[in-house]
């Protein structure tokens, strides 16, 4: 069974879901031939799911401000070069409406965690959001808060939430985090915003310091238990100012074969090719989506703060990243044969009323 060639090794977890953790080696050390045919299998899968379409997120990065020290992020609570800034409630109002009009119908508001944000703050704005735009989908992405304020946000109409698990490893986690930070937590607040009816993401960053091929495999098998609606990875980036300046970057390749996998494990999961890929490869975003995934999220941040929000160095904001460049980007993803789709693009089980939601 373990002496499989590469591209039944593919084959095997097209079809069983599910792979050991010496085929995972197999798959990240495999030559550019084999990866071709793990990136087409995991393409195919998508196209017979979601089609050529790509589903678009627009990006509100509201806060730089954090409370947390993780030591791989560039907006680190001790990282002092840098100019904090916060949204107020009016402009993440406008950029939803400037999203809403450029044909954004999921909005993504990410921040650092920052506790001025109150739950009754976040609440009125996602409230004034589904208001202004009861058909655009919002997703949260602010961190780790207790179950009330998951719970506030989702009854105020908050549909999705973004959370990177980051390592489903207890000694990486410690090794990418101080010690005042939890894993159990983390690992908590995951479990606990699917029981609110949120549809669920989940990921971590590739190549992180300390990160092991058992890590990853680990990490994949926590997908397939946790089976969430989105998982988000990308290769980690050094920031300069950062405990890990020093460390190398995360391999695109295997993040390429890392998109793959995943495709091949949970087949439905709305999967972005993230900025981080297309920071450190120049064709990342078309890569990726040859590779299965089937989401772009470009930066709809007012263009003034855009640069502040730096978790790695040479973070790409401009051309076809940002939200006002969509003509760019429909280019150039349409060369490879892909088109954007303007829906929400809720999950696939999501929408057909498989899961039901459970607002209060
Ligand atoms: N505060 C929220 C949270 O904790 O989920 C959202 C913002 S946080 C900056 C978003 C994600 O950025 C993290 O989950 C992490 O995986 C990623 N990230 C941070 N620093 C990074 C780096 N140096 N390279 C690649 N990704 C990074």
């Amino acid at each position: 069974m373990e002496n499989l060639s590469y591209k039944e090794t593919v084959d095997l977890l097209k079809e069983s879901h599910d792979l050991t953790e010496s085929q995972l080696i197999t798959l990240l050390d495999g030559d550019r031939q084999c990866k071709n045919y793990l990136y087409e299998t995991a393409r195919r899968t998508t196209d017979a799911i979601f089609g050529r379409t790509v589903y678009l997120r627009g990006l509100v990065e509201f806060s730089n401000i954090c409370k947390n020290d993780c030591y791989y992020c560039g907006i680190r609570r001790s990282h002092s070069h840098i100019t904090r800034y916060r949204l107020s409630g009016e402009e993440i109002l406008r950029c939803a409406d400037k999203g809403y009009r450029l044909g954004f119908r999921t909005i993504v508001l990410q921040s650092g965690e920052d506790l001025y944000y109150t739950a009754d703050m976040l609440c009125s704005i996602i409230r004034e959001i589904k208001q202004s735009h009861p058909d655009m989908a919002v997703t949260l992405s602010i961190g780790e808060k207790e179950r009330d304020f998951y719970q506030a946000c989702f009854d105020a109409g908050a549909d999705r939430f973004l959370l990177r698990h980051e390592t489903a490893t207890r000694l990486h986690y410690e090794q990418l985090h101080p010690p005042e930070m939890s894993y159990e937590h983390r690992m908590n607040c995951l479990k606990t915003l699917r029981e609110i009816g949120y549809q669920t993401g989940c990921g971590f960053m590739v190549g992180s310091p300390g990160q092991t091929g058992h890590h990853l495999y680990r990490d994949l098998m926590f997908i397939k238990e946790f089976h969430p609606h989105m998982v988000g990875i990308g290769p980690f980036l050094s920031q300069k100012d950062t405990p890990f300046a020093k460390e190398a970057n995360g391999s695109p390749n295997d993040t390429l074969v890392l998109l793959s996998i995943i495709r091949l494990l949970e087949p439905k999961v709305l999967l972005p090719a993230t900025t981080a890929l297309n920071t450190i490869a120049s064709d990342g975003r078309e890569s990726g989506l040859l590779a299965g995934a089937n989401v772009i999220m470009p930066n709809l941040s007012p263009p003034d703060v855009r640069e502040q929000y730096l978790l790695y160095d040479n973070k790409r904001h401009t051309g076809a990243e940002s939200a006002e460049a969509l003509d760019e980007l429909e280019k150039s993803i349409g060369r490879i044969g892909f088109r954007i789709d303007f829906s929400r693009g809720d999950h696939p089980d999501y929408c057909c009323g498989t899961e039901s939601v459970k607002r209060r």
